[in-house]
């Protein structure tokens, strides 16, 4: 098929939620690079248990259309609450300390709020008590959250971002679920787009496989692509390509490690690493009581741990010196991730140059009622989450709708034909 209503550039959450908005009631076929959808959300199995590399957590369940999604296709949901929202673990982290920091992180958030208020935009990390004890572990926690440390946080984009603290996880994975929601769309694998020529009547979007035309293309790609270039538009759009460079792609990265004899490990609890500085791994003990550890990793740390293939040397290492050189023999790799290396995402989620949250609308702003964009960045309140996804990918899935049903576009087709 070389024409079609719509093209869908990508299979992410973002991708797979405006077809299916789309399907129905217009003829649709999704173009992906890579050879599976999913995007950022990729479930891989060892020995049976899910695990995801991308996103795992349903953050604002109980407002998530995934949780939805999930209940209608018979995946179950596990609502244990999840381990930061618990006592962790009080090897290197005493209940005493831990109150502390959960005080500091509470008079960091206030003083967060009200400078989101206020003008100008600042880094976050100007809003820390000077000298304060906790302002390593603040800014570990804030590469884990935002995939940058604190000096490089938006404060009027942080605001921004909403969050019900209720979080939920897909047993089967996160992963497996959206790409389950895939399964009977239109999409065309191992197709990387590589241009996208709107000079015309009909929009050209062009990959090795060949081209195809379309009435309107929604474009999910992550931000990352259209900064660099990797897809270009011809007329070329550099409010985009600014606002895209605006927006880039923080790293947060995870490691999972087989557990030999795990019982003398509590399940489902947090163990920092490292309570006093910020390039430190956070362990996820037996998650859904499996033998097993996750660990997680973000900003410069997960980048240089990235270059290194180093995720599980150095998690190994943390571990081994918290619980004991034995760990090293109890401990065995199975899989990590390194999203700023995958070449169709080059990165982790979104955030925001400091003074640069407006341009979230900039980039999600449709062209000439012909082009859409959707994806994780362009969301003002829900960015860097697969929710966040969902929502801009039927947002921008409806704003073609309403075009394409539009009476002025109707008389402008017969006028044309
Ligand atoms: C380690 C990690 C942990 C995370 N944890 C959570 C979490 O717990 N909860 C949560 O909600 N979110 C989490 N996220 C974020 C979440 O995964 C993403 O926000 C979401 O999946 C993004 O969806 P998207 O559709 O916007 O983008 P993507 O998933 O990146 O989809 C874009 C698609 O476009 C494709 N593409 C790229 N280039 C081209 C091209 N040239 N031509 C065609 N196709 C192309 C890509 O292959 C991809 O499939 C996490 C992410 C990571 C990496």
């Amino acid at each position: 098929m070389h024409e079609v209503d719509v093209i869908v550039i990508g299979a992410g959450a973002a991708g797979i939620a405006a077809a299916h908005r789309l399907a129905p009631r217009c003829s649709v076929k999704v173009l992906e690079a890579r050879d599976r959808a999913g995007g950022r959300a990729w479930t891989v199995e060892h020995s049976g248990v899910p695990l995801d590399l991308g996103c795992g957590w349903l953050h604002s369940a109980d407002e998530n259309e995934w949780a939805e999604v999930a209940t209608m296709l018979g995946f179950a949901i596990d609502q244990t609450p999840p381990p930061w929202s618990r006592r962790s673990h009080q090897l290197n982290f005493s209940a005493a300390d831990q109150a502390a920091f959960s005080d500091a992180w509470d008079h960091f958030d206030e003083r967060v709020a009200e400078a989101g208020r206020a003008l100008p935009d600042r880094p976050e990390a100007e809003l820390l008590e000077p000298g304060g004890r906790w302002n390593a572990l603040l800014d570990a926690l804030s590469t884990y959250i935002n995939g940058v440390e604190l000096e490089r946080l938006s404060v009027h984009d942080f605001v921004h971002y909403r969050n019900t603290g209720v979080n939920w996880r897909v047993t089967k994975g996160y992963g497996a679920l959206i790409q389950a929601f895939a399964a009977g769309l239109d999409i065309a694998f191992n197709s990387p787009v590589t241009l996208i020529d709107h000079s015309g009547e009909r929009i050209a979007v062009t990959t090795p496989r060949g081209t195809l035309t379309a009435r309107a293309v929604v474009v999910t790609i992550p931000p990352t692509l259209i900064a660099d270039e990797t897809v270009r538009f011809t007329p070329a759009l550099p409010d985009k390509v600014r606002a895209a460079a605006a927006l880039p792609l923080g790293i947060a990265d995870k490691v999972f490690l087989g557990l030999d004899h795990p019982d003398d490990l509590p399940v489902q609890t947090r163990l920092f690493g490292a309570t006093d500085r910020t390039a430190t791994g956070s362990y996820h003990l037996r998650p859904f009581g499996a033998a097993m550890i996750e660990g997680y990793f973000g900003g410069e740390l997960a980048r240089e741990l990235e270059a290194t293939n180093g995720f599980a040397a150095f998690a190994i290492d943390q571990l081994a010196a918290l619980l004991g050189g034995d760990m090293r023999k109890r401990l065995h790799p199975i899989a990590a991730s390194a999203w700023q290396r995958d070449r169709f995402a080059r990165g982790s989620y979104s955030y925001a140059r400091i003074g640069c949250s407006d341009l979230r609308a900039v980039l999600a702003a449709p062209v000439d009622d012909r082009l859409f964009f959707a994806g994780e960045a362009c969301s003002i309140n829900d960015y860097s989450t697969a929710h966040g996804g969902y929502r801009t990918g039927v947002k921008a899935a409806e704003q073609v709708l309403a075009v394409l049903q539009s009476p002025k576009t109707h008389k402008v087709r017969r006028a044309r034909s």
